[in-house]
């Protein structure tokens, strides 16, 4: 008899921890097959790190073939719309554009998020999301290019706007950003002064009346006083009506002159689970408290991208955050092996462990267990957290923390990743855009979809 073959889309908190979880429950008794477009899982709360030069790109990767040798990895996105219920098959497009069609006994949809955009003019124009590595790396570049050619500006005004940089979206995200923002400018700033007067100037802007709207109220305090403290300009109740290139236009009528504008207003769900037909909750796939969709016992979905029945607390689902994904791989794992006659089934409930939000230097705001922690302790426990979270390299991310509180910040900019290259819109944040190359078959439709989704209401990790 032939082994059930499983296949899992996606390998983020959600996907690495069901292929993972489930090489050891079946073991080889199934082929598993893990389809993503990158050969690494993404550990997604240190990208600030990388943003700011505190951590190279590859240290919060974690290799997918290296870490997963009973799983077969095939490199590729599903087409957006390429997932076939019925006759169980999914279709994808590789790195170098060629088809091929992958069937399945059982299907776990774990694709995760992508930017949340809202109509506001100007916007998908001029801002950049922070979702992916090449997000992450195009403004870390972007940011000590604006303080290279601010130092080296005649003119004050534009000296002022090139070091202004505004974040939009309040959210783990975005607090981080900023806070890491500041130390990053103000460390390059001190080799090479910029006119006298100026001083790079971080605004964190959000709707909402307070940062971190959806974490804890002691733990937003401590990480709005250690903005303030940075001299990070928070501005609460406040959102962006209009963004031109050399601009912000706010709510209150004020305009910023800035060249950078990034986006964590937070996130939506990727939209292919969309083009599968089935009843979804605010974008989201929705499941049973089994991580199954109803009516199709032989497909589970997990991470961001579901809607999972928060038994905690009846009549609301979990929230899009590592936590629940990674635990969510777990059940999803398990749930596919009871299917298959392997264990027995259990329903997805966890409760809240806490948050850390990792402020940069030795600073931090945490809350594990319900603790309420902030300074150098919650910087600890903070960086312990993720070397624990983190499924590989955490000897590497260890070293270059080290590295980077005795030695000073490497202030160089490759440009690698250009602006047109990672576009706000985009259903792909993980891939940097190509320019064509000639080499796509006639008739493929790159990822990056139309504003669709822009008017979406879903919901977010930030304010909205
Ligand atoms: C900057 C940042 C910081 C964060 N910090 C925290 C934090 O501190 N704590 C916390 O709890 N959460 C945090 N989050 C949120 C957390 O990272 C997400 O909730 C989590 O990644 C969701 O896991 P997932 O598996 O659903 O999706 P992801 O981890 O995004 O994985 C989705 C995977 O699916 C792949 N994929 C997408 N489309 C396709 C396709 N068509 N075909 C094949 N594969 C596809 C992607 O390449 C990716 O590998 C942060 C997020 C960001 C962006």
């Amino acid at each position: 008899m032939s082994r059930p073959r499983i296949l899992i889309v996606g390998a983020g908190f959600a996907g690495y921890q069901t292929a993972r979880t489930l090489a050891r429950l079946t073991r080889q008794k199934a082929d598993i097959t893990l389809l993503n477009p990158t050969d690494h899982f993404l550990y997604l709360p240190l990208l600030p790190q990388v943003a700011a030069g505190v951590l190279e790109p590859r240290r919060i990767t974690v290799s997918l073939p290296g870490t997963l040798p009973r799983v077969r990895l095939v490199l590729g996105e599903a087409d957006a719309d390429g997932i076939d219920l019925d006759a169980r098959t999914v279709r994808y497009t590789d790195p170098e554009g060629e088809s091929g069609t992958l069937g399945y006994d059982r299907l776990v949809l774990a694709v995760g998020s992508v930017n949340k955009l809202l109509p506001v003019p100007g916007v998908a124009e001029n801002a950049h999301g922070f979702r992916g590595l090449p997000e992450a790396l195009y403004h870390r570049d972007h940011v000590i290019r604006q303080v290279e050619l601010a130092a080296a500006a005649d003119d004050p005004k534009s000296c002022a706007a090139r070091c202004t940089f505004v974040v939009v979206g309040a959210g783990y995200t975005g607090t981080e950003v900023a806070a890491q923002g500041q130390l990053l400018t103000d460390a390059l700033v001190r080799k090479q002064p910029l006119r006298e007067g100026i001083r790079p100037r971080w605004l964190l802007l959000d709707t909402a009346p307070r940062i971190l709207p959806q974490l804890d109220e002691k733990l937003a305090r401590t990480a709005d006083r250690v903005l303030r403290e940075r001299g990070v300009d928070v501005r609460t109740g406040t959102s962006v009506k209009e963004a031109t290139p050399g601009g912000v236009l706010l709510s209150d009528g004020e305009f910023v002159e800035s060249r950078t504008l990034v986006w964590c207003v937070g996130v939506r769900p990727d939209p292919l689970v969309e083009s599968i037909g089935q009843p979804l909750e605010r974008g989201r796939l929705i499941v049973d408290p089994f991580l199954q969709v109803p009516g199709r016992p032989e497909v589970f979905a997990c991470g961001d991208a579901a809607a999972v029945p928060d038994l905690n607390k009846p009549g609301e689902f979990t929230g899009m955050t590592a936590q629940h994904a990674w635990r969510q791989g777990n059940v999803a794992a398990r749930n596919v092996a009871a299917s298959l006659g392997i264990c027995s089934r259990r329903a997805y409930r966890h409760r809240d462990l806490g948050f850390v939000v990792d402020l940069g230097g030795v600073k931090a705001a945490a809350n594990p267990l319900g603790v309420s922690l902030s300074g150098p302790l919650a910087g600890a426990v903070t960086r312990g957290y993720h070397l624990a979270a983190m499924p590989g390299n955490r000897v590497r991310v260890a070293a270059d923390w080290l590295l980077d509180a005795v030695l000073p910040r490497q202030g160089v900019q490759l440009g690698l990743v250009r602006s047109w290259s990672v576009p706000l819109d985009t259903a792909s944040p993980e891939l940097a855009r190509m320019p064509d190359d000639g080499r796509k078959p006639p008739g493929h439709v790159p990822k990056q979809s139309p504003r669709r989704a822009a008017e979406q209401s879903t919901p977010s990790e930030g304010e909205s």
